[in-house]
């Protein structure tokens, strides 16, 4: 029987989650099927056991599920515990439900691939939401030499950085507060808010790049969103955040399928089908 996959969101029409996962199984000759499937927006418990009594054996979550999925799994990985979010569901031969969440190391290997400064970089990250709380265990990983996390709700940004002082590891500063008390020049400066979203750019001081600094929204659209068209004018380089859909993607298809697909041609369609609308 073939096996099936889904990503499970509210709205959901959208995702281009069925297009990447249908492409990496194509390039990899392997035989599944993966479909959008909309839950109730306080019910996503319902919509998973609907699913998995059609036989289905995994799925992505996105939003709003990324929290009710973490309640809902028998056994979570210690880096989706971290982030407090469940994005890839798989079930186990016994039925045990096991939640992890790849857009943390989704993030690391796209700014890898980007040859981004991570080990001993100034890195500012913008934004205390979901998003955030997510990536901070990785990047933390990647051994900075300092992190600031900047939200507008000063405190949000302030308890997650108490919340992941124990990774700071030797020597990386973590700190977290409000816009005004950014101080200094970042060599990455991560945008995790859903700002650009609303066409909008947090209160940023104008000295903020460091020279060959990297600006990275994790939002992605068809042309440059609002905080990289900024970034860009103050001579930072600039990348949304489709590699980083792709990636995530990736690594939750190696947990389901114990196969790696290569990402840059899926990363390059998805880049194509953006840009013809
Ligand atoms: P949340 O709703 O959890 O958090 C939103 C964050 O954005 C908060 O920090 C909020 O600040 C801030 N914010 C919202 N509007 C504004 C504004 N107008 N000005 C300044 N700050 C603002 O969202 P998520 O963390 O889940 O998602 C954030 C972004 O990341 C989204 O754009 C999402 O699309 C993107 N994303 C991309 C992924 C990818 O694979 N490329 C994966 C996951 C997320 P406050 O706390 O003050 O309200």
């Amino acid at each position: 029987m073939m096996s099936r996959y889904a990503v499970f969101g509210n709205p959901i029409a959208h995702s281009k989650s069925p297009l990447i996962h249908r492409s990496f199984a194509e390039q990899l000759k392997d035989s599944l099927s993966y479909e959008a499937r909309l839950a109730p927006v306080d019910d996503f418990a319902a919509g998973w056991a609907e699913f998995v009594a059609e036989g289905g054996q995994g799925a992505n979550v996105t939003m709003p599920f990324k929290e009710q999925a973490f309640r809902l799994v028998d056994v979570l990985s210690p880096r989706a515990r971290r982030a407090g979010a469940v994005n890839t569901l798989m079930l186990g031969k016994t039925g045990q439900l096991y939640g992890d969440t790849t857009d943390g190391v989704g993030l690391t290997r796209d700014l890898e691939r980007l040859e981004a400064p991570l080990k001993g970089a100034r890195i500012l990250i913008l934004g205390a939401g979901g998003a955030v709380r997510g990536v901070l265990e990785p990047l933390l990983a990647k051994q900075p030499a300092a992190l600031v996390i900047a939200n507008r709700t000063a405190a949000k940004a302030s308890a997650l950085a108490e919340d992941f002082a124990d990774l700071t590891g030797q020597g990386c500063l973590l700190s977290g507060g409000s816009y005004a008390a950014i101080e200094g020049e970042f060599d990455l400066v991560i945008n995790g808010t859903s700002a650009s979203l609303g066409g909008e750019l947090p209160p940023l001081p104008d000295s903020l790049f460091s020279p060959q600094a990297l600006a990275y929204d994790m939002m992605y659209a068809a042309e440059p969103t609002v905080f990289m068209r900024w970034a860009s004018e103050r001579g930072a380089r600039v990348e949304d955040g489709l590699g980083m859909l792709v990636e995530q993607a990736a690594e939750s298809y190696f947990l389901w399928r114990h196969k790696r697909p290569e990402t840059g041609p899926v990363a390059d369609m998805l880049r194509r089908m953006l840009a013809e609308g």
